[in-house]
């Protein structure tokens, strides 16, 4: 399967960070050439595979014009991204120079220099506001409550307009809360992560609201894999998919699974939800299924076992 890729180019923006360097690891041993642009603000070099060219840049200057012209990708996966709800609400203007200045930037990158398809990484989980039905279908009403979740759209209304003025096909991926190792149990953006590090190391946790609230929680190497398939799909053929399980899980729920997996034995600390967030979604992936051949096949409970056994006290001395 690797052979038939050799020759091919694919360009990773975000390719340093958690689910990037995931994605730039399966495209190095597909066979592809790999190429990274991350200016790794919450990336971190040590993610990247030693056989992708790292570009140390910001998609939104100007020297992405210079990385096009020396790496002329086939595909580009966009995943590069200010992705904190949290942030967004607090820095809108940060948010908006990465997601949509940064993402119009490569998208006119790719209108110069011709692509055979464009793979984006949008959310299922911050675009459709507090969904009126469940799980969440593509087609329900966008309706954003954060910052984060409006920028990540304006990038798909974006997207088509480049798709259809300069002839290249996309694949929008909308996905659930994605988890998994090498999530950065420092940010925001990871409820597993950030549990599991402060759980091994004994620290209070932390559950915003009242942790009744849901979320749609998908394993990493299934969202690779979705990528992945996006790269088959007919030439010429656009769509959008959202890439979770089906299933709401709470945050209490999460904490439970935490604590028999790591044995905290802490209870949690509740305070105030934060604004911006969701309380309760879980995407309908059947599209996705029908149209990718993509189901998840990693549960929660397995998931979450790979995902301590790698943030544990022996890897985190090492580092
Ligand atoms: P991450 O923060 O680990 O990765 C984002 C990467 O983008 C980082 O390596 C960062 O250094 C890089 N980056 C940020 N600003 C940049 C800039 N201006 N120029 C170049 N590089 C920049 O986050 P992640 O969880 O891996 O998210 C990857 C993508 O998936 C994002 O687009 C995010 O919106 C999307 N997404 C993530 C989730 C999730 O649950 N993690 C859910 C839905 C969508």
């Amino acid at each position: 399967m690797s052979s038939g890729n050799s020759g091919k180019r694919a360009l990773v923006t975000g390719g340093a960070g958690f689910i990037g360097s995931h994605l730039v690891d399966r495209l190095v041993e597909e066979g592809f050439s790999v190429a990274i642009v991350d200016n790794l603000a919450t990336g971190r070099q040590q993610n990247v595979n030693t056989n992708a060219q790292l570009y140390v840049t910001d998609i939104a200057g100007p020297s992405l014009a210079e990385v096009f012209a020396q790496v002329r990708p086939h595909v580009v996966f966009h995943l590069a991204a200010q992705a904190s709800v949290t942030r967004s609400m607090e820095q809108p203007m940060e948010d908006a120079v990465t997601n949509v200045v940064g993402a119009v930037n490569l998208l006119d990158q790719c209108r110069q220099h011709g692509i055979d398809r464009f793979v984006y990484s949008s959310t299922g989980g911050a675009l459709y506001g507090e969904p009126e039905t469940l799980p969440c279908a593509e087609d329900h009403p966008i309706k954003p409550l954060s910052v984060y979740g409006a920028s990540k759209h304006a990038v798909e209304g974006y997207l088509r307009v480049f798709s259809q003025q300069a002839g290249f096909p996309f694949t929008i991926l909308r996905y659930g809360n994605v988890y998994g190792p090498r999530q950065d149990p420092h940010g925001e953006a990871g409820v597993i992560a950030i549990f599991t590090r402060r759980m091994l190391d004994g620290k209070e946790v932390v559950i915003y609201g009242d942790g009744e609230q849901e979320r749609d929680f998908v394993y990493v190497g299934d969202v690779v894999d979705a990528n992945m398939r996006a790269l088959e799909q007919d030439t010429g053929r656009s769509d959008i998919y959202n890439i979770g399980t089906g299933q709401g899980t709470s945050i209490n729920a999460v904490f439970a699974h935490l604590t028999e997996a790591t044995g905290y034995a802490r209870a949690p600390v509740y305070a105030p939800a934060r604004p911006g967030e969701v309380h309760r979604i879980y995407l309908d992936a059947t599209k996705a299924h029908d149209g990718l051949g993509w189901t998840p096949t990693v549960g929660l409970p397995e998931g979450i076992e790979r995902t301590v056994k790698e943030i544990g006290p022996t890897q985190a001395s090492g580092c």
